[in-house]
């Protein structure tokens, strides 16, 4: 067996001298659809202000000119971003980008010492940040000497001292253009960098990826070659986007599920995005019921909560046609739920990766429902490699590690060759990701290989909370594992060899020890939790007397990893 190339039809043109504002805005793109600009392009969920593309236009361009004029902001400049979902999220982000800027997004659920470790690898100019999280920004902006005037804040607060988007829109409106937009020469949007976001690749700390506007705007064109909106071959009633549809973006716009693939991905398929900045399960039920959703791309403890929660039943969800989960696996049996839950409805699951930039495949289209547990289909474009841990190729339903080929892939992780050169090769990128391939080209991921722990779709990287265990006196090695939640997908778990110190110095130790030990288990919890941001925080901590680790050194994850598995298997 060779390379197995994905089935879903050539992919059509992409153009390689947009930017992703010019081609989704400008509608100059091969996949979009009949009935293209009939809908407001957002409403804000608390409000139901809707917004089109003539106001969306025109904000974009009044703050890229507040931006040159006032911060005279330029090439490769770098914004970031932190804020829950905003309707101003994507004229922050397109304003930055008109003057050739780049833009870093941040979970806003972040720590002062997490943002602090983002700002300072990608060397931000600017920090547009959300009100709601002002303090964290403030505290992190003079860790890394940022200068209060360099930030902005995406709402007006009575009384602040600081800028903020509405007062510089207004103001960039009132000025004449003092600002070239970004134009591209022809191949100039295969090395422009769109964005810097973060994900920590296949092993080591969460690393700033470089994603170009074409591998946005390539994957853009997979997604729409791949569901043939304007086919006349293809009924109505099968088509997964139809005129009018309303899409809801309770996943955050943050990371590359609900940028790219929720935010982007909505606005070229002419779906209106209800903006929701803070999820909570009756909030969705809610707006479902109040703007007529007809879309959701969700994680799995979202479907979870839809699928066990006594609430649903007080909706009405029968807009809804069409779900997909993404960003972490999804079982079988909850999908299975999931099709109880909302009959009549398209479910299915998405896989993608911010490396990817990031869509991998979509639910097929000949099946309504799918229950099967596959991640669905390859996108246009794509060729794939099922690698055996000998190094040889798998063949079809045969498993092994996926290694992808895309135009949509990103150049690298910036400032870090040997990380790069781990996960890129060749124009391939190992997904670390263990999967299977059927013959009609559908993925099934069956586990994964990599360090990555995946708490309701965020990344943890096990190396952070490593390195962050081992500045506690009492650690002397230690070793971070994903063990299995039912609600979470995943949480971390420490390993933890105690320092001689910590052995001997305890007369408490010696009167009770199991007490001891879970005093200590819960300081080293507590080290976690007043640092790091929730999703980070380790669900128990195992005191052992040696990390495993092969001949050369190499920590051997896996067989702590089994271990934990097992300890939460017997409760
Ligand atoms: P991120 O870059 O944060 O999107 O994380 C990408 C990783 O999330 C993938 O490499 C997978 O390990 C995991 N992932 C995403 N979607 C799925 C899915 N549908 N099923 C299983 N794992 C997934």
């Amino acid at each position: 067996m060779t390379e197995i190339h994905s089935d879903g039809g050539p992919l059509p043109h992409v153009p390689d001298d947009f930017t992703i504002e010019q081609f989704i805005l400008d509608g100059q793109h091969p996949v979009k659809p009949q009935w293209y600009d009939l809908r407001p392009v957002m409403i804000e969920e608390a409000t139901g202000r809707a917004i089109g593309s003539d106001e969306l236009r025109a904000r974009v361009h009044g703050l890229a000119n507040a931006l040159k004029i006032r911060w005279n902001i330029g090439h490769d400049d770098v914004a970031c971003i932190f804020s829950p979902n905003h309707v101003d999220y994507v004229v922050a982000l397109w304003a930055v980008q008109k003057l050739g800027g780049i833009v870093s997004t941040a979970n806003p659920t972040y720590t002062a010492e997490d943002l602090v470790y983002q700002l300072q690898l990608i060397k931000a100019r600017i920090l547009i940040v959300h009100p709601w999280v002002l303090p964290v920004a403030l505290e992190a902006a003079r860790t890394c000497g940022i200068p209060p005037d360099q930030i902005i804040l995406l709402e007006p607060v009575a009384g602040s001292p600081y800028s903020n988007i509405q007062e510089l829109v207004k103001f960039g409106l009132g000025q004449t253009q003092q600002f070239a937009p970004l134009r591209l020469s022809p191949g100039g949007a295969k090395k422009k960098l769109a964005f810097l976001s973060f994900s920590s690749g296949t092993t080591g700390k969460p690393k700033a990826v470089m994603v170009t506007h074409y591998g946005i705007i390539c994957n853009l064109v997979q997604i729409g070659g791949y569901l043939k909106l304007n086919d006349e071959s293809v009924p109505t009633e099968r088509k997964m986007y139809r005129p009018g549809s309303v899409s809801l973006a309770v996943v955050p716009f943050y990371h590359a599920y609900g940028m790219h693939m929720l935010l982007f991905g909505s606005m070229v398929l002419q779906s209106t995005i209800v903006v929701s900045p803070k999820f909570s399960l009756e909030r969705m039920l809610q707006s479902i019921q109040q703007y007529r959703v007809t879309h959701l791309c969700i994680v799995p403890p979202q479907v979870l909560l839809l699928c066990k929660s006594p609430l649903v039943k007080n909706y009405d969800l029968s807009s809804v046609y069409f779900l997909m989960c993404g960003g972490a696996p999804l079982s079988a049996e909850l999908q299975e739920q999931l099709v109880r839950t909302l009959p009549n409805c398209i479910i299915g699951q998405g896989y993608g990766m911010t490396e990817i930039s990031t869509g991998v495949t979509f639910i097929p289209h000949d099946r309504q429902v799918d229950a099967s547990g596959s991640a669905g289909l390859m996108l246009p474009g794509l060729i794939a490699r099922v690698v055996r841990p000998d190094g040889s190729l798998a063949g079809y339903d045969e498993p092994g590690e996926l290694h992808l080929h895309t135009p949509s892939r990103s150049i690298g992780y910036l400032n870090n060759p040997t990380a790069t050169a781990e996960t890129y090769y060749d124009g391939w990128i190992r997904t670390g990701d263990e999967v299977l391939i059927t013959p009609r080209k559908e993925i099934f991921v069956i586990d994964r290989l990599k360090e990555l722990i995946k708490v309701r779709g965020f990344q943890v990287a096990p190396s952070e909370l490593e390195g962050h265990l081992l500045d506690h006196p009492a650690v002397a090695d230690v070793c971070v594992v994903g063990i299995p939640d039912d609600f979470s997908g995943e949480l971390p778990f420490a390993f933890v060899v105690l320092a001689p110190n910590a052995q001997t110095d305890s007369k408490e130790k010696e009167k009770d020890l199991e007490a001891w030990k879970t005093n200590l288990k819960e300081m080293l919890m507590k080290h976690v939790s007043d640092h790091k941001t929730p999703y980070k925080r380790l669900a128990g901590v195992e005191f052992v007397d040696a990390i495993p680790k092969n001949p050369s050194g190499k920590l051997l994850r896996r067989v702590l990893r089994d271990r934990a598995r097992e300890m939460v298997s017997r409760g």
